[in-house]
């Protein structure tokens, strides 16, 4: 077992690190304020060469893994969750292409979110089917040579500004089998923002709902050429990235905990400083217990998934990491907060940006209680065996 970071691994944290410090540190109240898509950390990541990390050298990509994609987020997501998500979102946005596409679709799909031309989303959920996947009711009609789709979908990250969307529709409603994903152009006819959602935080990202109404795509944009890919599509793309959300969730806290600690030197309180008081000291010592342990399932579930381990046989293993690290995250950033005591409350300080952020984590990409649901089964069918 050996827990060192490749050189390829060193390098591209330390490229986060800096683009982290330099460019989104000092943003990331202002982009939280205003709510508002901050471009400056997009074309910054795309001069660092982080927007492709996960995605095939072939179409402009670097291939590094979802290990080095962790690390990247880790860094960006100690000062702002939102720059996480961003780095998150080109992954989540085109992995159903990756591992499903054609040759040609991963070109003219992949390729311009890669090298940062286009941004892309990824629109599953709908006003009437979240964690119930199976039962969503978008639409794609076969029309020639075309597929006409309708249907509404609904909190798409990023959805808002993307230039392009995958997008999951039936081509028969009542067959959750005939499930496929389809590419589409935001720029087409009947394509709509039909609202921007006002949102607790992660601010800097908009989601909302995105409606098509008939909108008309060539068939050959079904990912991978044929109709019903079926649920593995879109489990297969939420199990690719679900230790990656956890590592959102790892950089906010350690942000958050160092945040704090830097406080506790400084505020005095009867007559010393606030970090000489035990029962201060013993918040930090269980912070980091709970940081070092998310991070520890984090980095073995991207490892797992860089060795192709994160078929339904291991995504037990990868929403231990996602359940742990997103509620770790939220433990931590209020512990953090409660340490500035008032001051922790204002938003003078990032704790109550980062406490709100937090609340995101358990529920995107799969809430919590559906990250347990898939483990207690991993249990009750003894595919996780403590035997
Ligand atoms: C900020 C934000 C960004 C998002 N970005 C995207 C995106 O980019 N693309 C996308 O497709 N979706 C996105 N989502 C949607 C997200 O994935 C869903 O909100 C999530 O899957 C839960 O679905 P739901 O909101 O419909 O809740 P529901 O499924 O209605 O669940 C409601 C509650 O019941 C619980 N519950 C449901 N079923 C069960 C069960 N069987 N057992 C136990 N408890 C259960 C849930 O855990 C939850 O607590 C985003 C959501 C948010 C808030």
């Amino acid at each position: 077992m050996d827990f060192d970071l490749s050189e390829e691994h060193q390098l591209i944290q330390q490229t986060a690190r800096r683009v982290a410090r330099e460019v989104v540190a000092p943003r990331a109240a202002e982009v939280d304020a205003k709510g508002e898509y901050p471009e400056d950390y997009f074309q910054a990541f795309k001069a660092a060469d982080l927007l492709g990390i996960t995605l095939p050298v072939e179409v402009g990509g670097s291939n590094a893994g979802t290990l080095a994609l962790t690390l990247a987020i880790e860094e960006v997501a100690k000062y702002d969750c939102s720059a996480g998500l961003m780095l998150l979102l080109s992954s989540l946005s085109t992995h159903t292409v990756k591992f499903f596409g054609t040759d040609d679709q991963k070109s003219s799909y992949i390729g311009p979110v890669a090298r940062g031309e286009k941004k892309a989303a990824f629109c599953l959920t709908e006003p009437d089917a979240g964690s119930d996947v199976a039962n969503l009711q978008t639409r794609a009609r076969r029309d020639g040579d075309d597929y006409v789709i309708t249907g509404q979908k609904c909190y798409i990250s990023g959805g808002p500004n993307a230039d392009q969307v995958v997008v999951f529709a039936k081509t028969d409603p009542t067959d959750p089998s005939s499930l496929s994903a389809f590419l589409v152009d935001t720029s087409l006819d009947g394509f709509e923002v039909t609202s921007i959602d006002r949102k607790m935080g992660v601010r800097g990202i908009p989601t909302g709902v995105l409606t098509f109404d008939e909108v008309r795509v060539p068939a050959a944009n079904i990912v991978g050429g044929n109709e019903g890919l079926g649920m593995r599509a879109p489990l297969a793309t939420l199990n690719s990235l679900r230790p990656v959300v956890g590592a959102r969730a790892v950089g906010l806290a350690e942000g958050a905990l160092h945040y704090a600690l830097e406080f506790a030197r400084e505020r005095k309180s009867f007559g010393g400083p606030l970090i000489n008081l035990q029962a201060i000291q013993m918040k930090f010592a269980e912070m980091a217990i709970d940081i070092e342990a998310a991070r520890t399932l984090v980095y073995q579930g991207s490892w797992m998934i860089d060795n192709g381990r994160f078929g339904p046989e291991h995504g037990h293993m990868l929403s231990v990491a996602k359940a742990y690290a997103t509620e770790m995250g939220n433990r931590v950033a209020s512990e953090a907060l409660q340490v500035l005591g008032g001051q922790g409350y204002m938003m003078d300080h990032p704790l109550e940006r980062h406490y709100r952020d937090a609340r995101q984590l358990m529920i995107v990409e799969g809430t919590s209680e559906i990250q347990r649901l898939i483990i207690s089964r991993a249990l009750t069918n003894r595919t996780l065996n403590y035997a």
